[in-house]
């Protein structure tokens, strides 16, 4: 049964220079030793996780073109790094760009830092003029309506490394969300509205397969669990965790430790057996299921799976996205929601949290594993692992659909200690103040149609989503320092014209 892989090391990103045959050999090898070093320099910089595969210089339509098919066709390339040393001409790009199916990124650069002015001849000048070279390349991108992201400066600066590091998370998310299968055990929360959605335009967006099936097809899989399995994960969790003495092997309650066991057991081998990589769950349609899953579930996103509560199947895919473009970095990634506030005026901050379902990757700590009624459900006390979110930098974003497209909204949060201990709240959470502030957030993110379920990020800042975005030519709104209400209103007015017109018919 294939293990989900939530790692980075597989993929690579392809280095491109475009020249043309004008110059003679001599410069032409040039370009090709100069910008093979640029390559090596990106391969070898520490903020891209990804490999930089260094292509032979394109100098003609045809070879364009055979690039552009064959990065689309190898699932291990991720995406394109495009640059113009020299001059292109380019419309001999234009049967490359108009066939490339892979994200791409325009870096705007050039082989040397400073000028040599004493010595610059007009040989010097015809090799390097990228300034010239790559404008003409963003006429045509922009002609064609190419969506990329632009990256200038030289490769000796972090600030350019950062940037093409971030794009290529981004483009690591993008070839995972086309990798994922997603279960849906039983439909959405009865009545809501924002979890809903179109999964074939999902499909068609974001590549994701989103389909569902009964809840008792996951309780055969778990009533299935042998003793063995159970047992091993039992001695898991003791090792892992504090658990609570009542929990423990011999004590009144460690049934229901074996039970919660059983549960990961199950869903663990159904979603390697259809090699999924999300899911959602519902605790109004829980079958036979003894308890709801929460530790499973907790520990299953640690994992690298994406998880949506009540049917949310548009969470999930984007915690399994974030898993992916945040594989590697300090922090994590989880399902979120907005739960109660502190409205001390000047002081606000949300305390987020969800039923159970939050994943241990937003903390450094070692959690408490414990168990405690639940009233929602109507089944036995829940197992669950309890902790409270790292302090430091994050991001939450949800994901709407407006009808005839998605929405991305993102809000750049710092998360912060809670303001008193939480003695009587038994589960994962998280204490954010929102960027800019409370209120101006909180009235974006109401205008957006945010939903209250988010993917939380404190691995990955907001560009690393504006990078997805554009790549998946996605509307993302996003609230942060420098956001204020009525620019945002006007933004949000102004981009539903866009996106509709853009989209055409
Ligand atoms: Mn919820």
């Amino acid at each position: 049964m294939p293990k989900l892989v939530t790692t980075l090391d597989h993929y690579e990103v392809w280095f491109l220079t475009g020249s043309q045959n004008l110059y003679g050999e001599e410069t032409l090898r040039q370009v090709a030793e100069q910008s093979g070093e640029i390559a090596r320099a990106l391969d070898a910089a520490g903020d891209i996780p990804v490999r930089i595969v260094w292509k032979p210089v394109l100098k003609d339509s045809e070879s364009i073109r055979r690039a552009a098919l064959d990065a689309n066709s190898d699932d291990n390339v991720i995406g394109l790094i495009a640059w113009m040393h020299t001059f292109s001409p380019a419309k001999m790009w234009i049967a490359g760009l108009d066939a490339l199916r892979k994200p791409l990124l325009h870096l705007h650069t050039q082989a040397n830092v400073e000028l040599p002015w004493s010595e610059i001849d007009f040989d010097f000048m015809n090799l390097n003029q990228a300034a010239h070279g790559d404008r003409e390349f963003g006429y045509i991108q922009s002609r064609l309506g190419v969506a990329r992201k632009t990256v200038v400066g030289h490769v000796s600066d972090e600030r350019v490394t950062s940037q093409i590091g971030t794009w290529s998370r981004a483009a690591a998310g993008w070839a995972a969300t086309h990798e994922l299968k997603l279960a849906r055990f039983g439909d959405n929360m009865r009545y809501v509205a924002v979890t809903e959605g179109d999964k074939t335009e999902a499909e068609l967006r974001f590549g994701v397969q989103v389909n569902t099936w009964g809840v008792n097809e996951l309780v055969a899989a778990v009533d299935a669990a042998s003793d063995a399995e159970v047992g091993a994960l039992v001695e898991e969790y003791e090792e892992l965790y504090d658990v609570v003495p009542e929990l423990r092997r011999g004590a009144e309650r460690h049934q229901s430790l074996r039970d919660g066991a059983a549960i990961e057991v199950g869903l663990r081998s159904f979603l390697e057996a259809g090699g999924f990589g999300a899911f959602t769950t519902s605790f109004e349609d829980l079958g036979g299921l003894r308890q709801l899953p929460g530790l499973a579930v907790q520990r299953l996103m640690a994992e690298g799976y994406g998880f949506g509560a009540e049917g949310d199947w548009k969470t999930a895919v984007l915690v399994r996205a974030a898993k992916v473009m945040g594989a590697g970095l300090p922090g994590g990634a989880s399902l979120m929601e907005d739960y109660t506030y502190d409205l001390a005026p000047g002081n606000e901050v949300i305390l987020g949290a969800h039923m159970l379902e939050v994943c241990p990757t937003l903390t450094s700590t070692k959690p408490t594993l414990e168990i405690h009624p639940l009233g929602i459900g109507g089944k036995d006390d829940p197992v669950r692992l309890v902790f409270t979110a790292d302090a430091g930098p994050g991001v939450v974003v949800a994901l709407s659909d407006m009808r005839e497209r998605f929405r991305l909204i993102a809000n750049v949060v710092d998360v912060v200690p809670p303001t008193e201990p939480l003695p009587r709240l038994p589960v994962g959470r998280a204490v954010w103040k929102p960027r800019p502030d409370f209120p101006t957030s909180a009235a974006a993110w109401l205008t957006a149609g945010g939903a209250h379920h988010t993917v939380m990020s404190t691995a990955l800042g907001v560009e690393a989503f504006e990078d997805f975005a554009e790549i998946a030519r996605t509307e993302l709104l996003v609230i942060d320092e420098s956001t204020t209400l009525r620019e945002f209103t006007k933004e949000v007015r102004w981009n539903q014209a866009y996106h509709r017109l853009a989209q055409g018919f």
